[in-house]
């Protein structure tokens, strides 16, 4: 017997908990704040569109439609982005960022030359590792968070990325990180990627919060934007699980910019006979959604502000936690609840803080400390912020 997921293991012992007090901070879901899930408007729209338009449940192409492929890039690229204006993405459906991540993992670990080992952020997604060594990759770790200042440990990382053997890749959360909320200063990526270029690393993007940290989508992707302009060759993998609320719709994208249109060409025949010996071809659904958004103007702006409503609602959680901390008299600096950005957090609770947070006051979120914003709300932000000042002081 296998033990059970981390993170859905604690959802499991939130539903049993009989208190009317509880609240799930564990899982990685947009929540309004009446703790329900969302779904778009501009999302229900589409759907209506859609349904409306009598179409058929055919098979996609093995790499999706070519529509939704360029929306995608386009939407983490710029509309006006040399790389999609000379052909020099290969851009595929994947399912969703976990999917668009495992063919990436299983491109680089067939086609990549220059080596094996895939080095993620110390911490990272718990499911970065899983997911490139079941592809046969090699995980290793370099520097990210400091744990003293609650914030990213940029010398550490420098110091880390410098020792990284030439030709590897090294993974890269394009904003919002996850579990830690920290992310590099506009200042830091543009060291990052003259080290990264210098070193002649592969970058290898992990963007499954487009929109979500600074609620703007454009924002939200400079990181790959200055990436590309510095000239070097990335992977991309996308998601729409967040930014668009389509969690169960699996819908997302794996792209490689290449030196030529010649050659994303012989690489997308590459990932198509990688694709299907794996699934055959993704689901049509959400892609059906996401393009139908993305090429209708008005669907567009109303999902840019949808986006904004999302993000800004948990940084207004972020500042009501805060303040709800000061005002139960806690001492304890928590300024960085503040400063990080996304949908997690990093507390800095520790284990056994964590432990009486559950066992007390029915509030649940993983051993490391990590709360999802998402799930806080005006009517248990008091609750929380009084619970966690209990714990540490
Ligand atoms: N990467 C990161 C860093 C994530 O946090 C997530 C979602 N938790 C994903 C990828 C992929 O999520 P999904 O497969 O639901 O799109």
């Amino acid at each position: 017997m296998g033990p059970p997921d981390a993170i859905l293991g604690i959802t499991e012992a939130f539903k049993k908990d009989s208190s009317p007090q509880k609240i799930n901070l564990g899982v990685g879901a947009y929540r309004d704040d009446n703790g329900k899930p969302f779904v778009l408007e501009c999302v229900k729209k589409a759907e209506q569109a859609l349904t409306s338009g009598n179409l058929d449940k055919e098979y996609a192409p093995i790499g999706g439609t070519p529509e939704f492929c360029l929306e995608t890039a386009k939407l983490a690229f710029g509309d006006n982005s040399p790389v999609i204006k000379d052909g020099r993405n290969m851009t595929v459906q994947g399912i969703s960022g976990t999917g668009a991540l495992r063919l990436g993992a299983a491109f680089f670990s067939k086609f990549y030359s220059k080596g094996k080992d895939f080095w993620i952020p110390t911490p990272s997604w718990g499911n970065h590792t899983p997911i490139f060594k079941h592809a046969g990759l090699d995980v290793k770790s370099y520097r990210y968070y400091d744990p003293n200042t609650c914030g990213f440990d940029f010398n550490g990382a420098m110091e880390d990325i410098a020792k990284i053997p030439e030709g590897n890749v090294i993974v890269l959360h394009a904003c919002a990180h996850n579990p830690t909320g920290v992310d590099p200063k506009p200042e830091q990526w543009k060291e990052m990627s003259a080290l990264i270029k210098k070193k002649k690393l592969f970058p290898f993007f992990d963007m499954a919060y487009q929109g979500f940290a600074s609620g703007d989508t454009v924002k939200d992707a400079f990181a790959l934007r200055r990436f590309i302009e510095d000239g070097h060759e990335v992977a991309l993998a996308q998601s729409y699980a967040k930014n668009m609320g389509l969690y169960g719709e699996r819908a997302g994208a794996f792209t490689i910019v290449c030196g030529s249109k010649e050659e994303a060409d012989r690489n997308m025949s590459q990932m198509k006979i990688i694709i299907r010996g794996m699934y055959s071809s993704p689901p049509i659904h959400g892609a059906r959604i996401v393009t139908k958004v993305l090429t209708t103007p008005e669907l567009k702006n109303l999902w840019l502000g949808e986006v904004k409503g999302m993000a800004d609602r948990i940084i207004t959680m972020r500042e009501k936690l805060v303040a709800g901390l000061a005002k139960e008299g806690s001492s304890r600096n928590w300024q960085h609840i503040i400063d990080q950005i996304g949908m997690f957090c990093f507390t800095g609770l520790k284990p056994d803080q964590v432990e009486r947070l559950t066992k007390d006051f029915s509030i649940y979120l993983t051993k490391d400390g990590r709360i999802s914003v998402a799930g806080v709300s005006s009517s248990n932000v008091d609750y929380l912020a009084k619970a966690m000042h209990e714990v540490s002081k």
